[in-house]
């Protein structure tokens, strides 16, 4: 499978009380999360299993503050995920007026590994997030980020 104009970035897990200099310079080409965050992500994906799951980590430099679960929107849910226009401008606008910015659009594989499919690559909407897929295919969630661009 090629990946494509996507590349692997690194996540890094960090506890409640690194979170303030967690995406510090020395890591610019990594998201840090909290475990709860990423807890509550994965829970949100799973909730809406089979069919795939899609949200939207935002948060301060490279720090995730916030997970948004998005409903999906795609007609087969079961191998796709879309947002609805009037879905992404309320959760940009509830973003900024957080005083945060949008990070990476996360979705979910239910049955397939944690790597963009073709599809994934050729209908990417947002150049300046991340992309950020969790594959529930085995016994235990797997989650990889991936930056768009060279
Ligand atoms: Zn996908």
């Amino acid at each position: 499978m090629s990946q494509g104009r996507f590349r692997p970035v690194a996540l890094r897990q960090v506890d409640a009380g690194d979170a303030r200099d967690a995406g510090d310079v020395h890591h610019p080409d990594s998201l840090a999360i909290s475990a709860s965050l990423l807890h509550h992500t994965v829970t949100d994906l799973c909730n809406v299993l089979p069919e795939e799951g899609v949200g939207l980590w935002s948060g301060h430099g490279r720090d995730v503050r916030t997970w948004t679960f998005l409903p999906n929107a795609a007609q087969d849910r079961l191998v796709r995920y879309a947002v609805q226009p009037q879905d992404w401008i309320a959760v940009l606008r509830a973003v900024s007026s957080r005083g945060e910015i949008p990070l990476a659009l996360v979705h979910s594989h239910p049955t397939t590994p944690a790597v963009p499919s073709d599809y994934d690559q050729s209908h990417w909407h947002y150049p300046d997030l991340w992309c950020v897929i969790f594959s529930f295919a085995g016994e235990t969630p797997q989650c990889n980020a991936y930056k768009f661009g060279k």
